[in-house]
């Protein structure tokens, strides 16, 4: 268990005693590649393994709810090198009482066997492989589809939640900096995963 998880901008992350996979691992990246678009990585690494959906920019989706989080921190080592912490939270079953502000999903409503050990290796394979992948050729095209394949809210009309408003539109996947595309009466706009929460309408 965690007695202290945050998500995003200071939001809680819930997990309680034997409820989740939950772990973090350290990683490098040189530090003139750019950073745009590698929680969505995750996120869709995570979602591969898993049978599941993404929702830009990182969350996992079962069955419409979210299953798992991901938050990605950067941490100060003089070596030259950007330092990050990946941090992942996925659900496999949570006592009945959890209080989560959200409709959310469990692996056990896909599996009621599930094997942890086994997730947590097919999870890490696949992060690790997309990293690589991530690191050699940033957000390229096969990313993108792959990506949009994966996209539980693909088509969909959206509201995007920015400090100055709401922004309504259809939802078109992503561009090749991870930013999430979106058609509005005014023509497409592009959004920046720090700067604003995306639901469906
Ligand atoms: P955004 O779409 O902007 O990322 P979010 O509400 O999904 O918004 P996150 O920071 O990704 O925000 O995650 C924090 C939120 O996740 C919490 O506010 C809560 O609603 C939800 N949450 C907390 N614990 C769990 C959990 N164990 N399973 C599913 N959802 C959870």
């Amino acid at each position: 268990y965690q007695t202290a998880g945050r998500g995003r901008r200071g939001r809680q992350w819930l997990s309680p005693f034997a409820g989740q996979l939950i772990f973090s691992f350290y990683w490098t990246i040189d530090p003139k590649k750019a950073l745009d678009g590698l929680s969505l990585v995750i996120g869709l690494a995570i979602a591969e393994a898993l049978n599941a959906k993404v929702k830009w920019p990182n969350d996992v989706l079962l069955l419409g709810r979210k299953l798992g989080g991901i938050l990605v921190e950067i941490i100060n080592n003089k070596n030259g090198l950007l330092n990050l912490v990946v941090g992942i939270g996925i659900n496999v079953k949570l006592p009945q009482s959890t209080e989560i502000s959200q409709p959310y999903a469990q692996l056990t409503e896909q599996d009621p066997n599930i094997d942890r050990e086994t997730i947590l290796i097919k999870v890490i394979q696949r992060i690790y492989s997309r990293l690589a992948q991530f690191e050699e050729k940033g957000i390229d095209e096969e990313f993108i589809q792959q990506w949009i394949n994966h996209n539980e809210f693909f088509g969909d009309e959206v509201n995007v939640f920015t400090e100055q408003g709401a922004i309504s539109g259809i939802e078109q996947g992503i561009d090749k900096r991870g930013y999430l595309k979106v058609i509005t009466d005014e023509g497409e706009r592009y959004f920046n995963a720090g700067e604003v929460s995306l639901r469906r309408k």
